[in-house]
């Protein structure tokens, strides 16, 4: 699988209209990674782009994309206002758009935005889907995760029988992250170490209850995910992408922060040594958690053993 992230931006993009912070003017005077437009992300493999910013239309053109496929996280705008691009593709391709979507987000995003419209007028087909459960697109194995936050929010897993993908965007505190291990995830970004963070964030900030830090970040992903991309980039946050690669390279080689039109570089070759770390991480994982339910450990166990092992 080769995921792009079309775009990286948090809620609000960089630049942003009349503001002129540091970041923000290094973004209008110099471009390139300093822009960032809404949160994205297209599976070529699936044909599909999760989400639809305020600046879908510009992302799929830039890229020259005209997905067949649009699934969305949930209906905060910097994720959904975008999503008349789908009239567009339709308009195209002259035949409606297939829009997958997680059951419990359908009266939300259909009351923020004119989402039965487009199905009325004939732009969008709608395939209504059970949290939790896979559907197949395209030979790759959906999986929409929900989130436990106040309204519907959902992350994605992809699956195939070689390759496994997280794209959680949003809101990731409350999402109860799916067992590894992933050969790639690309994920809201957590708090920088505070010594990297350009300003100063008070202990009784709510951001220390909405967002992992760095380091439990790491501890969350590290095997568990052996790609890590960090995206939903706050414009507030104010750090460029060079001091964010800085932060990144403390992690080592498997971490990144992602820019707008980052490929999520494919999967390193399965080192022997790295897998057998991540399955003994996993089989440890999987003990503690179920300690006082063997019937279920074992279940677990067995379903572990199925993904790790050697395929001919
Ligand atoms: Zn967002
Ligand atoms: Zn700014």
């Amino acid at each position: 699988m080769r995921p792009l992230v079309l775009g990286s931006a948090g809620s609000q993009p960089t630049p942003k209209a009349g503001c002129g912070c540091r970041l923000c003017a290094l973004a209008r005077r110099e471009g390139g990674r300093a822009v960032r437009t809404g949160p994205s992300l297209y599976l070529p493999e699936a044909d599909l782009l999760i989400d639809t910013p305020e600046e879908a239309n510009q992302q799929l053109t830039g890229h020259d994309l005209a997905p067949r496929r649009v699934a969305w996280t949930h209906a905060h705008p910097d994720h959904a206002a975008g999503l008349r691009v789908v009239q567009f593709l339709a308009q195209a391709s002259g035949r409606p758009v297939e829009g997958w979507l997680p059951r419990p987000l359908y009266p939300v995003l259909a009351e923020r935005y004119p989402l039965d419209h487009l199905v009325d007028a004939g732009y969008l087909e709608l395939h209504l889907v059970p949290p939790g459960r896979p559907f197949e697109l395209g030979g790759i194995r959906v999986t929409p995760l929900a989130h436990a936050f106040e309204e519907p929010v959902f992350a994605y897993l992809f699956e195939t029988d070689r390759v496994r993908g997280l794209y959680a965007p949003d809101h990731l505190r409350s999402l109860p992250l799916p067992e590894g291990p992933l050969d790639w995830a690309v994920v809201q970004m957590p708090i920088p170490p505070l010594d990297a963070l350009p300003f100063e964030l008070p202990p009784e900030h709510e951001a220390w209850r909405t967002f992992y830090t760095f380091d439990e970040a790491l501890e969350v992903w590290r095997g568990r995910a052996r790609r890590l991309v960090f995206t939903h980039v706050y414009e507030s946050v104010r750090m460029t992408p060079e001091e964010l690669d800085a932060v990144a390279a403390r992690a080592g080689e498997w971490v990144r922060f992602a820019h707008d039109g980052m490929e999520v570089a494919p999967e390193p070759a399965r080192d022997e040594a790295a897998r057998l770390e991540a399955f003994r991480a996993e089989q440890a994982r999987i003990e503690a958690a179920y300690a006082d339910d063997p019937k279920r450990m074992r279940a677990e166990l067995r379903r572990l053993w199925q993904r790790f092992k050697p395929r001919s």
